[in-house]
Order: C-alpha cells, then structure tokens, then sequence
C-alpha cells in the first residue's frame, strides 16, 4: 500500500458530501462501468452498502494497484 493510494481513498465522495462509512467492500458481481473489470468498489456502514459508484479500483482512484481490494 502506497501513501498515494491512501491520500486518494479519503477524497472519496469530495465536494459537499462527506461520505460517513465504515469500510470499501469489493463487489465481485458488478463488473466496472468503464473497464469491465471486478471487484467493484462499493463503501459500506452497518453491513449495508451505502455508496456503490460502479466503479473498480483502479477507475475510482486512478491508480493500477487499486485493482486489489487489499489496497482500499
Ligand atoms: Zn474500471
């Protein structure tokens, strides 16, 4: 895990919504809008999903080694 990746995964959801959750799950029925690739990225509190934005790791954050969930 990179510091890079990490200064990323908190600009999440950046704008006016703060996104409260409380971990990225990786979602490995939904292939990424973009590139088909899975898992997907999705942010979860209390076991329910509450931000699924279609989009694997590497989509969502710009960075190749976000293609593994361990990185999230
Ligand atoms: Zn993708």
């Amino acid at each position: 895990m990179s510091k890079g990746a990490k200064k990323q995964r908190e600009r999440i959801g950046a704008g006016e919504d703060v996104i409260d959750f409380d971990s990225f799950e990786p979602d490995y029925e939904h292939a990424c809008d973009t590139c088909g690739e899975t898992p997907t990225v999705t942010a979860v509190k209390d076991g329910e999903v509450i931000y699924s934005p279609g989009l694997c790791g590497p989509c969502c954050w710009g960075m190749a080694e976000c293609l593994d969930p361990a990185t999230w």
